[in-house]
């Protein structure tokens, strides 16, 4: 394809892309009809020996793929967390394709890393971070970072924070063995956080205790401490505890200000996974959960998920940014530049060395949709979720288990679990909604129903809850009967 080939092609798909998402309503959000192994049957298992004509490929897509997609943008997808997207992000990632640079050190692509850190700035200010997270100046220790996601973002302060714990150890210790050590490292979260958590010490190759939340869900800081000292009692070394901003299951939010009070108290280091939540802190009225975050030494959430960025943009905010040198710095001649050390590399803050220019498409977003904007959009999304969270307890067949935060609404059939069960693999099925089960302490199965789309109306709620309702009044009768 040539320069004036990809003028009309691309302007083509530009016009399939606005027509798609304009009309994407008309679409089924969940291919419900879909197979393991269908795509093979629709495309050759060879590649082609010669080029094909762009207009071949395109209607391809139409024809093959996007039968078989799900739908995240579609009004009725209410499952997971949302995973926006927007035109001006659309635009940022088109631009940063076409220059693709890849900014690992500064020198590779001084402005990609300097957009980054002004950005950075932005949002970390528009979340109400203290300024020690942010790269102000020369002397900033703090600053952020856009990770690929919250998993490689919790991953990589676990990794920090196992180095500065070693740090402290070496200088304590004659024979100082940092396997020795690792072994006797110990993290915590509560069993509500995401099983990213869980990940990343089998990563570090550390011991993680998931301890019980209180009845809201809420890991408390008095909890933390018991396990803390059962730990060091044991000959254990704690040194990280993840708390959850917003978990997966019910959005439920951990005790940050009790929890950063006993991690300040036992020098442990604070991680802050704020994965969907964090977006609501642009509003102020949603910063209460944040109360405690000038004791922890890391945050991180996804525009990626309501921010309408789309896919990949984890925001990271480290306090002290030398604790992630002392776990990733490498320094070949190859990467080295005149302001090796001056500058920053990025590459010393992430696990992987490439990196693309994903400021461009936040630095869009943001310019475009203004601070106001984004909030309008936020409190929209809750508006929508408090009015389906009315629908459910308007019904006396139905439950709310956990107390509702922000867009997300847990529900549930009252009764066995195998109601709830039933009513989620018939209404999936139907492929009308899209919505996922989770299990709350006690082995109660929930349906969660997440306000995820922005063309999702107040209409579209009710016609969902009809949905809901006509496959549960289906379910209840043949129990009756
Ligand atoms: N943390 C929480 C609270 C989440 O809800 C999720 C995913 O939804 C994650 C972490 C993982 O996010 P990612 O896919 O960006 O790794």
């Amino acid at each position: 394809m040539n320069a004036d080939e990809f003028r009309v092609h691309g302007k083509e798909l530009i016009d399939y892309i606005a027509d798609y998402l304009e009309n994407i309503r008309t679409r089924k959000v969940f291919p419900n009809d879909k197979k393991p192994g269908f795509l093979r049957e629709l495309i050759p298992n060879s590649a082609p020996i010669d080029g094909e004509a762009w207009p071949n490929i395109l209607q391809d897509v139409e024809d093959v793929i996007l039968p078989g997609v799900t739908h995240w943008q579609s009004p009725h997808m209410h499952a997971y967390f949302p995973a926006l997207t927007s035109y001006p992000s659309m635009l940022g990632d088109m631009l940063s394709n076409a220059i693709n640079a890849i900014g690992f050190t500064w020198a590779s692509s001084p402005a990609s890393t300097e957009l980054e850190i002004i950005v950075m700035n932005w949002l970390g200010k528009m979340i109400g971070l203290p300024d020690e997270f942010l790269l102000l100046n020369n002397e900033s220790k703090g600053g952020g970072v856009i990770q690929t996601t919250a998993s490689e973002a919790t991953l990589t302060c676990l990794l920090a924070g196992r180095a500065r714990m070693i740090k402290r150890y070496e200088k304590k210790i004659t024979e100082f063995d940092p396997a020795e050590l690792n072994a006797r490292f110990v993290a915590y979260c509560s069993n509500q956080a995401h099983s990213s958590v869980e990940k990343a010490g089998l990563i570090g190759l550390v011991k993680t205790r998931l301890l019980e939340p209180d009845n809201n869900l809420s890991l408390r800081g008095e909890t933390l401490l018991q396990a803390i000292k059962e730990d060091r009692e044991n000959g254990l070394i704690p040194f990280w505890v993840c708390a959850t901003l917003g978990s997966t299951g019910a959005c439920s939010f951990d005790n940050l200000a009790e929890i950063g009070a006993v991690c300040e108290s036992e020098n442990l280091w604070l991680h802050v996974d704020a994965a969907y939540a964090g977006s609501a802190f642009i509003c102020p009225e949603f910063r209460i959960w944040l109360k405690g975050i000038d004791k922890a030494d890391s945050i991180a959430f996804n525009p990626s998920k309501w921010l309408m960025v789309h896919f990949d943009c984890t925001a990271m905010w480290i306090r002290d940014s030398t604790a992630l040198h002392s776990s990733f710095v490498v320094n070949p001649l190859y990467l080295q530049h005149e302001n090796s050390g001056l500058a920053v590399d990025y590459m010393h803050w992430q696990i992987p060395l490439s990196r693309r220019f994903r400021a461009l498409k936040l630095w869009f977003v943001i310019r475009n949709y203004g601070i106001t904007g984004l909030q309008k959009h936020i409190r929209e999304g809750v508006r929508l979720a408090r009015k389906f969270e009315l629908l459910v307890l308007s019904d006396k067949r139905f439950e709310i288990p956990a107390v509702r935060h922000l867009g997300l609404v847990t529900f549930r059939l009252k009764g066995k679990n195998e109601l709830t069960e039933e009513l989620l693999k018939r209404t999936n099925s139907r492929g009308n909604i899209h919505c996922v089960p989770a299990s709350l302490p006690g082995n109660i199965y929930i349906i969660r129903f997440t306000v995820t789309s922005q063309y999702t109306t107040g209409e579209d709620i009710v016609k969902d809850w009809n949905e809901i309702k006509t496959v549960a009044d289906q379910i209840l009768r043949e129990v009756e009967n």
